[in-house]
C-alpha cells in the first residue's frame, strides 16, 4: 500500500478539523485528495479593470473591497453586498444568507472571481474573494469547498499532498496500454491537474486523473452487471396472442421507439434471467403504455405485476388508464396507496399473498412489510429517481428476483447512464407521439408580474386551462402549502375574480385532493393553482398553459417536469416562468435554457454541467461520483474498456483494486437487492 491509500491526516497541515472537512467532500485518503479536481483555474494574466465588465461574463477583478452593507429584498431574503474598487471603476457584489465573513475581507486588497449578473449594470452575485498576494503559479486552482474551508488551505494542503507523492505513481492502466492510447503518466497527469503550467495541460491532465477515478467504478459495474446474469428468473414466453390483443385496444399505434423498447423488453422476459432494464424518455414520450405491454405479458403467463409510482395522484391516474385495458385482456388491477381503506387492504393484501396474477398499482405502500406477493413475476418502478435505493431494492426483494423494469423521465445524460447506471440495459424512448408543438416559453421578471397574470387571464378567458404554480419553500411543505393557498386566494378574489380556480397541495386529504385534480381533468375547473405534487407524470390532456411563480428556486429538471404538464392534448401550450426580484446568475441560466431548448436531454446536460450527478441520481447519490463523473463519453468508454481488461486479467500489481471498488459501493445500484 503506497503513500495514495493513507488517510489524509498524514499529509502536513491537515489536523483533525482539517480532515472532518475533507471528509465532507468524500475525500478520506491521499488518493480521494489528489484525484479531488478543480473546478477551474484562475489565471492571473486574466484580471481586467472593472470598468471593462460585461454582463454574463466570468470575471476575475483586483481590488480594494468597500464596507459591508446588510441587503434586504422585497422578497424577504437578505445578505450582504459590498463594492470593489480599482483605479477604472467599482461594482457592487451580493452574498445571501448572513454572509458574515464578508466583513474580514473589508479595506483589503482582494482578488475577487465570480459571474456578472445578465442584467445591466453588471453585479457579481456571490463571487469567491481571496487574497493572492504571496502566489507564484500562473494558474490556481478554483476547489468545491465546505464551510471552514478556504481555497487558500486547500491549495496549500493539496501542495503538501503532491509533494508526498512518489514520483511515478501507480496507475490502474498497464503502462503498454497507456502508451497505445497516448496517455500520460499518472504522476505528472495529478501534477498539471492542480498546478498547471497551462490551462490546456490543466485540462488534460484533469481527464487523465477522471479516468483513473472512474475505473473502479466501471470495474463494480462490471461486476454488478455479472451478478444479476447468475440469478435465474421466469422465463415468459409465449407472448404473441395477448400482446398483440392489447395493442388493438389502444387508441393510438405505437411510436416507432416505443415497439422498439416493447420488443427489448419482450426478449428480456423471454430470458431466464432476470430483467434489469430502464426506460428513459422524456415527459410525455409514453412510457406508461410501454409498462403496461410489459405488464400484459407477465399477468398472460399467470404472474403478479407491481407498478410502484412515487405519488398517490400518479397511481391512480395509472389505475384509471390502465384498468380498463387490463380487464380487457382478462386480468384484474388492484390499487395500494395510503388512501386504501382498510377494508380494502385486508382483502387486497390477501389476494396477493395467495398469488393470484394481479396488476397491483400502488405508492411506496407496496414496499411496505406487510405487504407480500406470492408470485411476483415483473417489478416496475415509475419515475424511479424519486425513490430511495432502500425502496426499489425492496419492491424486487418481494419476489425472488422477479424481473425489473425502471422508468425514469428525467432524462439522464449518456455518460452518466454508463457510468451510473451502466449495470442496466437501455431502452430509450428519444421521439414523443405525433402531433406534439412545441411549447411557448416566456420569462416575465419581478417588474413584469402584472404582465404575467394579464396573459394567464386572457388565455383562460379563451378557454385555455391554467397551472399556477405556487414558490417552492425549501424543506417545509407546510409552508409550500400556505404559499400555494395564499396564492390561490389572491387569484381567485383578484386577477381571476369569476374564474372557477382550484387548489391542490401536498398537505390536502387524499381524497380531496383527487376531488379536484378529477375536476380540473374534467374541465370543471379552469385555474388548477399547486405545488409541485403536479410535477410528476400527471396527465390533464386540456391544459394549454403554466405559471410557474417563483420560477427561480426550482430546478431546471423540476422545470422541465413541470412544463410537461401542458400540451398533452396535442394543442397549443405556453409556459410563462415568472421570476422574483434578485435571482442568482445559475437561476437566470436555467431559465434561459428552459427559454432555449425543449429537449429534456439537452436540458439534463445543462443541468449536469451546472449542479453535478448528485441532481440527477437522487437521494441515494454520493459525493465519489461526483467527483470522478465525466461528461465526456470518449472518456468514460475508455474507462470501461480499462475495467474490461482488469476484470479479465486483473489489476496491474501494487493496486489494491478491491479497495478501490468497496469505496464505490453505495453507488445507486438500481435493482440490486
Ligand atoms: P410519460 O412518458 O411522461 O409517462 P405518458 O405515458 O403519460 O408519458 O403518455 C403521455 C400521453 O401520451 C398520454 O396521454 C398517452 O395516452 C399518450 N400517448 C402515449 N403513446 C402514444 C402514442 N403512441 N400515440 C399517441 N399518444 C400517445
Ligand atoms: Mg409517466
Amino acid at each position: 500500500m503506497g503513500v495514495l491509500d493513507h488517510p489524509i491526516g498524514v499529509i502536513r497541515g491537515v489536523g483533525p478539523a482539517t480532515a472532518n472537512h475533507l471528509r465532507t467532500l468524500a475525500v478520506h485518503t491521499v488518493r480521494d485528495l489528489v484525484s479531488f479536481l478543480p473546478l477551474r483555474y484562475l489565471d492571473r494574466s486574466r484580471i481586467m479593470p472593472i470598468a471593462s465588465v460585461h454582463c454574463g461574463q466570468d470575471c476575475l477583478l483586483c481590488g480594494i473591497l468597500g464596507a459591508a452593507a446588510p441587503l434586504f429584498t422585497r422578497g424577504g431574503r437578505r445578505g450582504v453586498s459590498a463594492l470593489l474598487a480599482d483605479e477604472s471603476g467599482s461594482i457592487r457584489c451580493m452574498w445571501f444568507g448572513s454572509a458574515s465573513w464578508v466583513g474580514r475581507w473589508s479595506g483589503r486588497e482582494v482578488v475577487v472571481s465570480g459571474r456578472t449578473s445578465l442584467r445591466n449594470p453588471p453585479a457579481l452575485l456571490h463571487p469567491e474573494i481571496e487574497d493572492l498576494t504571496d502566489e507564484r503559479d500562473p494558474y490556481l486552482p478554483v476547489y468545491r469547498l465546505t464551510a471552514g474551508l478556504t481555497q487558500r488551505k486547500m491549495r496549500a494542503v493539496v501542495r503538501a499532498a503532491l509533494a508526498s507523492l512518489p514520483l511515478a505513481v501507480p496507475s490502474l492502466v498497464d503502462s503498454a496500454w497507456a502508451s497505445a492510447c497516448s496517455l500520460a503518466a499518472l504522476g505528472e497527469a495529478v501534477r498539471c491537474a492542480h498546478f498547471p503550467p497551462s490551462l490546456e495541460q490543466g485540462l488534460r491532465g484533469q481527464d487523465r486523473v477522471r479516468l483513473e477515478a472512474l475505473i473502479p467504478l466501471q470495474v463494480l459495474v462490471a461486476r454488478r452487471r455479472a451478478s444479476f446474469r447468475d440469478r435465474s428468473a421466469p422465463a415468459m414466453a409465449a407472448t404473441a396472442d395477448e400482446l398483440a390483443r392489447f395493442l388493438r385496444l389502444l387508441p393510438f399505434p405505437l411510436t416507432r421507439c416505443q415497439a422498439d423498447a416493447l420488443g427489448e423488453i419482450r426478449g428480456d422476459l423471454a430470458n431466464p434471467r432476470p430483467m434489469h432494464r430502464l426506460l428513459q424518455g422524456d415527459v410525455g414520450s409514453g412510457k406508461t403504455v410501454v409498462a403496461a405491454g410489459a405488464a400484459v405479458i407477465a399477468l398472460a403467463h399467470g404472474f403478479q405485476v407491481a407498478l410502484m409510482a412515487p405519488t398517490e395522484v400518479l397511481a391512480d391516474q395509472h389505475a384509471r388508464v390502465l384498468t380498463p385495458w387490463i380487464r380487457e385482456i382478462g386480468h384484474e388491477t388492484v390499487v395500494l396507496s395510503g388512501g386504501t381503506s382498510a377494508g380494502d387492504r385486508g382483502t387486497i393484501h390477501r389476494r396477493m399473498a395467495e398469488g393470484q396474477p394481479l396488476l397491483v398499482i400502488g405508492t411506496h405502500a407496496l414496499v411496505q412489510d406487510s405487504v407480500a406477493f406470492g408470485n411476483l413475476g415483473l417489478a416496475i418502478i415509475d419515475e424511479q429517481h424519486r425513490f430511495g435505493l432502500g425502496q426499489r431494492a425492496a419492491l424486487a426483494a418481494k419476489g425472488s428476483s422477479p424481473h425489473l423494469l425502471v422508468m425514469t423521465a428525467t432524462p439522464i445524460p449518456r455518460t452518466l447512464a454508463m457510468t451510473v447506471y451502466g449495470h442496466l440495459d437501455l431502452s430509450v424512448l428519444s421521439e414523443k407521439p405525433p402531433g406534439r408543438r412545441p411549447i411557448q416559453t416566456k420569462w416575465y421578471d419581478h417588474g413584469r408580474r402584472g404582465h404575467a397574470f394579464d396573459d394567464l387571464r386572457r388565455a383562460v378567458a379563451g378557454g385555455i386551462q391554467a397551472y399556477v404554480v405556487a414558490p417552492l419553500v425549501e424543506g417545509s411543505p407546510s409552508l409550500e402549502a400556505s404559499g400555494a393557498v395564499d396564492l390561490y386566494h389572491d387569484l381567485s378574489t383578484g386577477e381571476l375574480a369569476g374564474v372557477r380556480v382550484g387548489l391542490v397541495h401536498g398537505r390536502m386529504k387524499a381524497a380531496e385532493k383527487d376531488r379536484v385534480i378529477h375536476a380540473f381533468r374534467a374541465g370543471e375547473i379552469q385555474v388548477l393553482v399547486c405545488t409541485t405534487v403536479v410535477e410528476v407524470g400527471m396527465d390533464a390532456p386540456g391544459a394549454g398553459l403554466l405559471l410557474v411563480d417563483g420560477a427561480e428556486r426550482f430546478g431546471l429538471s423540476q422545470l422541465h417536469q413541470l412544463r410537461g404538464r401542458i400540451g398533452r392534448g396535442g394543442q397549443d401550450a405556453f409556459c410563462i416562468l415568472l421570476t422574483g426580484e434578485i435571482i442568482t446568475i445559475e437561476a437566470e441560466q436555467r431559465i434561459q435554457a428552459m427559454l432555449d431548448t425543449g429537449d429534456g436531454f439537452r436540458l439534463a446536460e445543462i443541468d449536469l454541467t451546472q449542479r453535478g450527478p448528485g441532481a440527477l441520481l437522487g437521494p441515494d447519490q454520493h459525493g465519489r461520483v461526483a467527483g470522478v463523473l465525466s461528461a465526456d463519453v470518449r472518456l468514460v468508454a475508455l474507462a470501461r474498456e480499462c475495467a474490461q481488461r482488469i476484470v479479465e486479467g486483473g489489476p496491474p500489481p501494487g493496486i489494491d483494486l478491491d479497495g478501490l471498488v468497496r469505496g464505490f459501493e453505495d453507488v445507486p445500484a438500481l435493482g440490486a437487492g
